[in-house]
């Protein structure tokens, strides 16, 4: 069984006293939640705040990305060390925004997943197709190499990643992939878990679908089989969006 997961990724959205206030509404509408995993990535400068409001509750901390480096002469990046200060369970690794704007690529993918691992953080690995990829017929080739280049020699029989599928082309469009379209790249990912890890883990593997998730078209997508939740970008920096996607995912599991 999967339980499964939704995942809001804030982007540089909210500063500290918004980022507060925010987690503060949240948290007593999603007492009762016991289904679904909650996890939310704040911006850095709130993580640590954010991680003292989330004591006691069942919701988890995610950093947006780390730096390859652990520590040293890097301005602006932030270690692995410093987001496992703030208690962070998880890290998200490779979002399209990171691969478009800051020259992230499957290799550093892959070292920070090893970072990651290694210091008991799950890593959330962003792959998707753009819309040029995806009308020239090689989605799947660019989702295989995205997995394939990034956990080349990882194990994961005794540890965990979350894999999100986010077509670029969905993403802060408005465009969402059909749960067909969706379900049919998620087999995929499965499949090719399969293939490289091994039945047990691709069988265990959590793969969300992100790409203009919304409180009406989450139902379809989370129907589908190995679709195992939502990572939300839009929808998530409102509380009533957010515990609505929350709510409705609370009861699926595959
Ligand atoms: C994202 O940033 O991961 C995302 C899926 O954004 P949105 O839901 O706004 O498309």
């Amino acid at each position: 069984m999967r339980k499964p997961i939704i995942a809001g990724n804030w982007k540089m959205n909210k500063t500290l006293t918004e980022s507060k206030t925010f987690v503060t509404s949240i948290i007593p509408l999603v007492n009762n939640i016991n289904e679904c995993e909650i996890i939310i990535a704040p911006p850095y400068i709130a993580l640590d705040a954010v991680n003292q409001l989330l004591n006691n509750t069942s919701i988890s901390l995610a950093a947006q990305n780390i730096s390859t480096e652990k520590e040293g002469a890097f301005t602006g990046d932030i270690s692995i060390n410093m987001i496992k200060s703030c208690n962070c369970s998880h890290v998200i690794i490779g979002h399209s925004e990171q691969r478009l704007y800051h020259n992230e690529n499957n290799q550093k993918c892959h070292i920070k997943c090893k970072l990651s691992l290694e210091n008991d953080i799950t890593p959330i690995y962003c792959v998707g197709e753009t819309l040029a990829e995806r009308e020239a017929n090689k989605t799947l080739a660019v989702i295989k190499n995205q997995l394939i280049e990034c956990l080349d020699d990882i194990s994961l029989e005794s540890k965990e990643i979350i894999i999100a599928y986010e077509p670029v082309w969905a993403i802060g469009t408005g465009k969402v992939a059909t749960p067909e379209q969706a379900q049919d790249v998620h087999t995929f990912i499965r499949d090719t878990l399969a293939k490289e890890k091994g039945e047990t883990v691709a069988n265990k593997t959590r793969i969300l679908y992100g790409g203009s998730v919304k409180p009406d078209n989450i139902d379809d997508l989370i129907k589908q089989p190995d679709i195992d939740g939502a990572l939300v970008g839009g929808a998530c920096l409102k509380a009533d969006s957010f515990v609505e996607l929350i709510n409705k995912t609370n009861y699926v599991t595959h």
